[in-house]
């Protein structure tokens, strides 16, 4: 579907055709004005998108988070992107959305939970502090 769009073989309210992505308004969205930034490349998650398209991608991300801001006036977004699960588009997408103080959105969106103790919590950033260190990046 993105790949159709990006081919503009398949309609969308474009709002950027760049080098780096498509940014087109997500037909049924939580807001209106919800925004999709796709790689032009047929992509699914995040893990495939290479290391040299990272910046371009993510600053046409950032760029559109501060449009859909000004541009709506709305009060801030919300960026998020989903893989693989509730990923209804196998095709990597990043939705900027955006928000209003008092829009509604945080109950329902973000249901909260807690750690058990700090043991717990400590055991959570330690698997993911480990699945860092192997990805051989030095930060
Ligand atoms: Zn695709």
């Amino acid at each position: 579907m993105f790949c159709g769009i990006v081919a503009g073989e398949v309609p969308a309210f474009r709002v950027a055709d760049e080098a780096d992505g498509v940014a087109l308004l997500d037909t049924r969205p939580v807001f209106k004005g919800h925004v999709l930034v796709v790689p032009r490349t047929h992509l699914v998650t995040l893990a495939d998108l290479p290391a040299d398209a990272l910046p371009g991608y993510f600053r046409l991300v950032q760029r559109l988070a501060v449009a859909v801001e000004a541009g709506l006036s709305a009060g801030g977004t919300f960026v998020a992107m989903n893989n693989k699960v509730s990923q209804s588009v196998p095709h990597l997408h990043t939705h900027v959305v955006p928000r209003t103080k008092g829009d509604g959105l945080r109950g329902f969106f973000w249901p909260r939970t807690r750690y058990a103790d700090d043991a717990e919590a400590g055991d959570f950033a330690g698997r993911i502090a480990a699945a860092l260190a192997e990805d051989g990046t030095v930060g």
